[in-house]
């Protein structure tokens, strides 16, 4: 008994560590935001830029265009037209936005330990892997 709610406390304990990582969040956040800009894209799609374009495609509204026997290809070419525009916008936002991000520090210098070739800091006196102590670098 007590050890199967030591075991219910653990997995509590897991999920809780799980659910309130900061990557699940973040990529929570990431999907609210992504759903948003899909609504966005398809309504610059649909109400802006197909009004334009409809008068000059033969037949009207081309999304609603089928051939054969109901082969829906005009809802194809749409969500292909939505993709290409998706696509094209987060190029040019993330053209924008990455200049502007903080530059990520590059990686410590490393070198080799001559005992047991383990990559060590440059600056390291002792290698982590067999201890030896290193001659200055
Ligand atoms: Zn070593």
């Amino acid at each position: 008994m007590a050890r199967s709610r030591r075991k219910l406390q653990q997995f509590w304990a897991d999920f809780r560590a799980f659910a309130l990582k900061g990557n699940v969040i973040d990529l929570a956040i990431a999907v609210v935001i992504g759903g948003a800009f899909g609504r966005i894209i398809s309504s610059l799609v649909e109400d802006l830029l197909m009004p334009l374009l409809n008068p000059l495609i033969p037949g009207g509204n081309w999304r609603e265009m089928t051939v054969a026997s109901g082969i829906k290809i005009g809802s194809f070419l749409g969500s292909l037209l939505d993709f290409f525009i998706v696509a094209l916008s987060l190029f040019v936002i993330l053209k924008l936005l990455l200049p502007l991000l903080p530059k990520t520090p590059p990686p410590a210098e490393q070198r080799q330990c001559p005992y047991c070739l383990e990559t060590v800091p440059l600056a390291a006196t002792r290698c982590r892997a067999c201890t030896a102590e290193l001659p200055p670098s």
